[in-house]
């Protein structure tokens, strides 16, 4: 298994390629923005993408994923249905995702011999899902390293986020944390310094 970040978009937003190097297949995590250069780094990676993995549906992280549709049309594209404009999200900041298949939490997505396992992680918004492969946590925009997500957008929401950030802070062993933005971290660092996970601990 093989992670490669991509920072795209004015926003700089963390795309990720998750490689499965036996098979040679890939999922995009949350390609937000310059397809042609994630198409690009796919291309030199040698894997195939299978699959498209939103952790929320902000246009952010949503951008890239109509013409990555055009350039792989076999792709499918996962995202949670709070976060979609027919549950009341306001398109603006939520455009739709034509055929998106609607994950949850305890769903599972086989990417070649790899699976990833959802969380729903609300606060952020109210479809946020952090994405659990081996001992790596791709948290969205729900855990940053030493910070948190935003909760003052349409479906944010603190006290959802602090229970989140408990979730996340309780699960068993150390993990690669990947955020939707910035550097990367651990859980373990996490839990010792970020203070808005320390606030959910003792919550
Ligand atoms: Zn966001």
């Amino acid at each position: 298994m093989k992670v490669q970040c991509l920072q795209v978009g004015p926003i700089e937003t963390n795309c990720y390629l998750l490689c499965d190097e036996e098979t040679r297949a890939c999922a995009l995590i949350d390609p937000g923005d310059e397809a042609g250069r994630i198409a690009a780094a796919v291309r030199q990676s040698g894997c195939e993408p299978s699959v498209i993995l939103l952790t929320h549906g902000h246009y952010d992280h949503t951008g890239g994923v109509t013409e990555l549709r055009r350039t792989y049309p076999g792709l499918s594209v996962y995202l949670n249905r709070q976060d979609t404009p027919a549950m009341g999200a306001p398109e603006t900041l939520f455009p739709a995702v034509p055929n998106a298949i609607h994950y949850a939490e305890g769903d599972t997505v086989t990417v070649g011999g790899l699976t990833v396992r959802v969380l729903h992680t609300p606060g952020h918004s109210k479809g946020s899902v952090s994405l659990l492969c081996g001992t790596v946590l791709f948290s969205g925009d729900t855990l940053f390293a030493g910070s948190c997500g935003r909760t003052d957008f349409w479906g944010g929401d603190m006290e959802e986020m602090l229970r989140s950030l408990g979730r996340l802070g309780r699960l068993d062993g150390d993990f690669t944390v990947c955020p939707g933005h910035m550097e990367t971290s651990t859980l373990e660092w996490e839990r010792r310094h970020n203070p808005w996970m320390r606030q959910a601990a003792r919550s």
